[in-house]
């Protein structure tokens, strides 16, 4: 199947320059959203995963559905004062400024294989945070999967160490 019918291409969204990848209309597709959802399964069931951990908010779009599937947990990463018991912190880079992700410290247990998903990479900024926290709380980061790799920002490059699947790239 050809998802990138199903990803629509928003220029200067969210300011001038940028090519915003929407995603919404492969998820309001029944098919595609299942079909791309399948990819990330088979790569996470050869790889031996116990959890799925995604960045808010459509990492949770990519990684609810293969948890479901493989009957493993998911467990959230958020931004700053979202997540009501105690934390674990990482502070991220942004074009402008920095940001914190968090997730609870009681969300992965040492060892435990983990899957990382979110539906893009831009600059790995957000998943190098990602993977901070889980290796922080002592998980084993197996995979990273992404249904969009936009390669021309070489976020690949922070991710040197690990074994990533993407679905599409542009
Ligand atoms: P990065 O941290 O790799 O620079 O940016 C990736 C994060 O920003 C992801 O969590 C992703 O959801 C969001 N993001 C950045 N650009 C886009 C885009 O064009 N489309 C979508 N759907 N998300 C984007």
């Amino acid at each position: 199947m050809d998802l990138k019918q199903y990803v629509a291409i928003v220029p200067d969204w969210p300011k001038p320059g940028i090519t915003f990848k929407d995603i919404t209309p492969l998820m309001a597709n029944g098919e595609a959203y299942k079909y791309a959802t399948d990819q990330i399964v088979t790569y996470a069931r050869e790889r031996e995963i116990d959890l799925i951990v995604g960045p808010e908010a459509r990492g949770f779009i990519i990684g609810c559905p293969v948890a479901y599937s493989l009957g493993v947990g998911f467990a959230p990463v958020r931004k700053e004062g979202k997540l009501p018991r105690e934390t674990a912190k990482v502070d991220y880079g942004l074009e402008y400024g920095k940001d914190t992700l968090t997730i609870h410290k009681d969300a992965i247990k040492p060892g435990q294989r983990v899957l990382i998903t979110d539906d893009l990479l831009a600059t790995g900024g957000t998943i190098e945070a990602t993977i901070k926290l889980v290796e922080e709380l002592g998980g084993v980061v197996a995979g990273i999967a992404f249904l969009i790799e936009l390669t021309y920002l070489d976020g690949r490059s922070k991710l040197d160490n690990y074994d990533v699947l993407t679905l599409l790239e542009y």
